[in-house]
């Protein structure tokens, strides 16, 4: 099951379903390849580390 992600400032979500073409991650892209280091493509000021899961069953 695909997650998604979603950024604590500006609500950009990064969803593995649909991955981000315009950050060149294909569609299906799991979060757990997308670098450490990468930027939310939106607000630009939070990293990775800081997105929260959403949609999430636990
Ligand atoms: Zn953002």
């Amino acid at each position: 099951m695909m997650a998604a992600y979603r950024c604590p400032v500006c609500d950009y979500v990064y969803d593995e379903a649909k991955g981000a073409a315009r950050e060149g991650f294909p569609a299906g892209t799991p979060w757990q390849n997308i670098p450490q280091d990468w930027c939310c493509p939106d607000c630009g000021v939070r990293e990775k580390v800081d997105f929260e899961p959403i949609g999430a069953h636990s």
